[in-house]
């Protein structure tokens, strides 16, 4: 099957680089259409070098950041669903969510404008309300909560395990331990070059994560890597950061954002703050292992905000987001190279997405063009660059 009129067949339809979490639903959409499909990912599948690893991520509704998400995450949680019915395995816990701030700060009315905009089950809970409720909480005295009830977490090592087996299933050739070091447009294909072979393609979808740059250098100011560090804390009442006691949280408070989970696997409840130490990192080069330093802001909000979950470290662990300028995704095709598509769905925030973003960026492989509107991620946002080989 071609991939586009008058596209170059090559070997493949389509070469996706990055199995990690979009990568891995890119394949899934790609060979489930019947398009020949190669991924290629430099690590294992899945693995814990990039921004997929840690056992949770929040999945929400509410979506504080910009209502126009709504809609991509509507069709999120369809596709995590069908995923979990097609694959057989639990990829997704609900537990509710909780977007709590002062009632002027974004992430409170952020929350409750989406939910308005699109009828969306919610309440709004006091701070008081919310320990009567859910007693692990103990927020500041004026804080207003909206609780959101389908959201909870997904489960990301499982979620890139699963695309990958669904895309194996549908005839996809995936192969990990091998490492993209370029790729060129030949005339309305590509060629990329692994440390083990030479491949050809009609299109090519680069879900690089952190390392997007090294493979679209105009990207590096618009995708920059940061370390992150994620704690696991041991309740001292354990029974009340059960997923059934404890809903997903973010969380604006004097000292920034934070964002956690009930206890699960780990056995501690887990705690991420937004942009942890503010450290921008080379992806190839950054401290990995977490230190005292790293723990101190965890730990503090830990004690004030969640003092019933106060008891010993059971894990540190490090991870990078990627952010863009704005801290809204990017997901687009190259302006030069229209059979080249971009994807960098991160800014903190991306993993719920990629059930979606697998959809998107096999309908922007296929044709070009999506039915999703992904207008606010385009890249013509930012100032018009020229978008090369790397
Ligand atoms: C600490 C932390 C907490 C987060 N919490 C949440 C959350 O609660 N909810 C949420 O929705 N999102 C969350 N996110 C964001 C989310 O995890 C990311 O948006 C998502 O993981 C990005 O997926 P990706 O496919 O872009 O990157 P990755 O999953 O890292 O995949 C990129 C892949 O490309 C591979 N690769 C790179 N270069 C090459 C090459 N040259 N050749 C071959 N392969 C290559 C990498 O090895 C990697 O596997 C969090 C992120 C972090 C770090």
């Amino acid at each position: 099957m071609a991939t586009r009129s008058g596209g170059s067949l090559g070997v493949y339809d389509a070469i996706v680089v990055g199995v990690g979490g979009m990568g891995s639903a890119a394949c899934y959409h790609l060979a489930r259409r019947g398009l020949r499909t190669l991924g290629l990912e430099r690590f294992d599948i899945p693995h814990t070098m990039g921004s997929s690893h840690g056992i949770t991520r929040i999945i929400r509704l509410a979506y504080y950041e910009h209502p126009s998400y709504v809609p991509l995450l509507l069709r999120a949680f369809q596709l995590w669903e069908e995923l979990e019915r097609e694959s057989g395995r639990h990829l997704l816990e609900v537990t509710g969510t909780i977007d709590a701030s002062g009632p002027d700060e974004i992430v409170f009315t952020g929350a409750l404008a989406a939910c308005e905009q699109f009828g969306l089950a919610h309440e709004v809970l006091t701070s008081a309300e919310l320990t009567a409720r859910y007693p692990g909480y103990r927020l500041p005295a004026d804080h207003l909560a909206l609780l959101q009830p389908r959201g909870g977490f997904l489960l990301p090592e499982r979620c890139i395990s699963a695309h990958v087996g669904g895309a194996l299933a549908a005839g996809a050739d995936i192969r990990a331990r091998e490492r993209v070091l370029g790729w060129e447009p030949t005339g309305d294909g590509v060629r990329v070059t692994t440390d083990r072979g030479i491949y050809e393609a009609g299109s090519l979808v680069l879900a690089a994560g952190a390392w997007m740059a090294s493979l679209v250098p105009e990207l590096a100011s618009l995708a920059e890597p940061e370390r992150q560090v994620l704690g696991w804390f041991a309740p001292l009442q354990p029974a009340l950061f059960a997923p059934e006691r404890f809903p997903v949280f973010n969380l604006t408070v004097p000292e920034g954002r934070y964002y956690g989970f009930p206890q699960y696997d780990v056995p501690g409840f887990k705690i991420g703050l937004y942009h942890h130490l503010e450290e921008r990192v080379d992806p190839d080069e950054f401290q990995r292992e977490a230190s005292a330093v790293d723990e101190a802001p965890l730990r503090e909000a830990v004690a004030r905000y969640f003092p019933a979950a106060n008891g010993p470290t059971m894990a540190l662990r490090t991870c990078m987001f990627t952010n863009t300028p704005d801290e809204h995704f990017i997901l687009d095709v190259l302006p030069e190279y229209p059979q080249v598509v971009v994807a960098s769905p991160c800014s903190g925030h991306g993993f719920k997405f990629a059930s979606v973003i697998g959809e998107v960026l096999a309908d922007l492989a296929h044709s070009g063009e999506t039915r999703h509107d992904i207008e606010l991620l385009r890249l013509r946002r930012f100032a018009e660059k020229s978008i090369s080989a790397s």
